[in-house]
């Protein structure tokens, strides 16, 4: 059967969008222009104190050989819980921050760029996710979607102009009903989006048995 389109939208440069994807729907995330990343927060839709968790993420994946901090297979909740949320279909990137859990703020682009009075994409999540009930102080941890990192065996790393193009994409099965928050990363003054600030798009479909 062909895949049917539920919803299709693209997130504006520098802003977020948060929405909802139900349990056996797809969630795409695309690349309209390429070179541009995006921090995403995932909830339980019925119970949004579960959320999605980086570390057991990443440390599940690499014991159970199903994936690595650049490309994750399945994405967990936190403990205690650690419940599957989403498994990847179809990924044209497989270079993520899948480790970091971090994301642009206020607080970090004033340390590090000096610049003050910008968006960030703390500010977009919060922003997009009031609607739902979530604050600022409820998001937890974010994937990094499409941000090219070089890791050093000292535990540094260098953030890298995205290798990526228009059309790129990755697929996520929904295991339960998700509250999902996406930020289109505000930065333009670094190679993270390789110095301008894009859209990404946004497609939920699924496939009717
Ligand atoms: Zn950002």
């Amino acid at each position: 059967m062909e895949p049917r389109i539920i919803e299709e939208f693209v997130i504006p440069a520098e802003h977020g969008s948060a929405f909802l994807i139900k349990r056996g729907q797809v969630l795409r995330i695309h690349l309209v222009e390429g070179q541009q990343v995006g921090d995403c927060a995932f909830f339980n839709a019925d119970d949004p104190k579960e959320q999605f968790h980086v570390g057991q993420t990443w440390a599940l994946n690499v014991m159970l050989q199903t994936g690595t901090a650049r490309s994750f297979r399945y994405f967990y909740s936190k403990p205690p819980r650690e419940n599957l949320m989403f498994t990847v279909l179809e990924d044209t990137v497989r270079s993520h921050f899948g480790n970091c859990a971090g994301r642009c703020s206020r607080k970090l682009l004033a340390l590090r760029d000096k610049r003050e009075g910008v968006r960030s994409c703390q500010e977009n999540l919060a922003e997009a996710l009031a609607p739902f009930g979530i604050s600022g102080d409820d998001i937890g941890d974010v994937f990094n979607v499409f941000m090219n990192v070089d890791l050093s065996t000292d535990g540094s790393f260098v953030i890298k102009a995205p290798e990526t193009k228009a059309g790129d994409y990755i697929d996520l099965r929904a295991e339960m009903n998700i509250i999902a928050g996406i930020s289109a990363c505000p930065n333009s003054t670094n190679p993270v989006n390789n110095f301008r600030a894009k859209p990404l798009g946004v497609t939920i479909y699924d496939v009717p048995s």
